[in-house]
């Protein structure tokens, strides 16, 4: 068994982190918390592998900050008697998770549980979307009222310059997202952490997941669009301007659809929810299927049209996803989105095309474990991760 103090890239390579040691422990020790509660000080030092003197500290500082708790007090036949510590479960997080017609707003406990969540129809005019976001924030907040928050995650179908915390390229929005981090930070006077969808699924895999993260991953958001967050040599990989894997916009067909971004036939013309909707109404489907979930329920009963456009996805799905396993070699590739709750019956699909010609023998390609829930969970990511790596 790999020893647990091994999941968290920081501990190992810690010159490729921006985050200091103290902070590198710090995660560490509060994810074993969440992972083994209720655990005692000793465990702690033993599976993390740090002085006992080094996790009292951080300990303490997890109580202060009330993150955790010290609960029940264990019993030994013989010696001191361990109190036990445990995730405190009146802090929360509220994550948000926006796409161009509808935002996803929840309340998570430590660990990244779901307790409540709404669904935020967005208004067709731009300028009340953010409005809409920010009622629905506000509401969820007032009803979870027995919770002390730590802050507000949000995950954004575009990309973030980070220095400026703005939204610097979304084909698929087309309203003002620029003053939302500080709009929905002076409506709740919470602290507010984004970036793009894809960046934050990464960095949830090597949080959350079951990634040990030791080694490189690129995870790889299916959803209105194509977005992609690369998680190599112990950091996320962001590029000049946070431009880095837009595999999206890469052109796969100069004769394809016309894309967000101006080009035509760009990966996310042909192998997004978009792309399959298309192909379904092309090939005959019935015009009252306007949604990813419906398309999916439709081809799981069977419907062939509805088959056979998601069987066309996924080739160009894998083909694309072949193309960022030539490009940067990860270990592993995850696919995040809808797709992956009909995984079953189309990533054989996908993988039989992503494996054609393969000179190796390639990255491990799966999907996200936390499916429909993984974009919600890597906004809570974006909290519970001190400093940027
Ligand atoms: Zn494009």
């Amino acid at each position: 068994m790999t020893p647990p103090a091994s999941r968290f890239a920081f501990t190992q390579r810690q010159s490729a982190s921006n985050k200091t040691p103290r902070q590198i422990n710090r995660n560490l020790v509060f994810n074993l918390i969440r992972t083994r509660q209720p655990i005692s000080r000793a465990d702690l030092a033993r599976v993390s592998g740090l002085q006992r003197s080094t996790v009292s500290l951080i300990v303490e500082d997890l109580i202060r900050d009330k993150w955790i708790l010290e609960g029940s007090i264990g019993r030994l036949p013989r010696g001191r008697r361990p109190t036990f510590l445990e995730l405190n479960h009146h802090r929360a997080v509220v994550a948000v998770d926006i796409h161009p017609s509808q935002t996803t707003v929840a309340v998570t406990d430590l660990g990244g549980r779901i307790v409540a969540q709404n669904l935020v129809l967005l208004p067709v005019e731009p300028a009340k979307a953010i409005p809409a976001i920010i009622a629905g924030v506000r509401k969820l907040i007032t009803a979870n009222e027995d919770k002390t928050f730590v802050g507000i995650g949000i995950s954004l179908p575009g990309r973030t310059d980070l220095g400026l915390q703005k939204l610097i390229f979304a084909p698929n929005l087309n309203w003002p997202v620029l003053s939302i981090k500080p709009r929905i930070e002076r409506a709740t006077g919470l602290r507010v952490e984004m970036d793009n969808a894809a960046n934050a699924c990464a960095l949830s895999e090597v949080w959350f997941g079951d990634s040990d993260g030791n080694h490189d991953l690129v995870v790889v958001n299916v959803s209105e669009g194509i977005g992609s967050g690369i998680f190599a040599n112990g950091r996320l990989l962001r590029g000049e301007n946070g431009m880095a894997g837009e595999f999206g916009h890469i052109q796969i067909d100069a004769n394809g659809p016309l894309c967000g971004c101006g080009n035509r036939g760009c990966w996310e013309t042909v192998a997004s929810n978009r792309a399959a909707l298309r192909y379904f109404q092309e090939g005959g489907g019935s015009a009252s299927v306007q949604t990813m979930e419906a398309l999916i329920k439709l081809a799981q009963a069977g419907e062939e049209h509805a088959v056979k456009a998601l069987e066309t996805m996924s080739v160009y799905l894998g083909r694309g996803l072949r193309m960022i396993a030539s490009a940067l070699a990860p270990r592993e590739i995850i696919v995040v989105g809808d797709i992956t709750s009909a995984w079953y019956r189309f990533g054989p699909l996908v993988e039989a095309e992503f494996k054609v010609n393969s000179l190796s023998k390639g990255p491990r390609l799966r999907p996200s474990l936390d499916g429909n829930t993984a974009r919600l969970r890597s906004a809570v990511a974006l909290v519970m991760n001190e400093g940027s790596i």
